[in-house]
């Protein structure tokens, strides 16, 4: 991979971790305020407790997504980073774009 393409995939990995702590923060802040007080009836605390439910589960698979890309980003210069941990080929460009922490290439994803 050339500098130009490791830039490139520095500053696509530089925002998506950016934008996805954003969203992380944003849901913290989002659990703590739909605290269900004893006010609510039990339909509604159900409801509020569910929609917790489903924002921690966003909260853990933005984590777990945050965790790939910092790694990513840390071993851009890892001889190993853009190749296939399948078939050992190097991995297109454009797929790294969309997905900078790919470690299959599309082929062998197909397989
Ligand atoms: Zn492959």
């Amino acid at each position: 991979m050339n500098q130009k393409s490791k830039d490139e995939l520095i500053s696509i990995l530089t925002k998506e971790i950016e934008s996805i702590q954003d969203n992380i923060d944003l849901l913290c802040l989002n659990i703590e305020i739909i605290e269900p007080s004893c006010s609510v009836g039990y339909d509604e605390r159900f409801e509020l407790l569910e929609s917790q439910a489903v924002t921690s589960k966003n909260i853990e698979i933005l984590t777990v997504r945050l965790h790939s890309l910092k790694h990513a980003l840390k071993n851009i210069d890892n001889k190993k980073f853009g190749i296939c941990n399948i078939c050992d080929e190097e991995i297109s460009f454009e797929r790294l774009k969309i997905s900078p922490d790919s470690k299959i290439c599309v082929e062998c994803l197909d397989d």
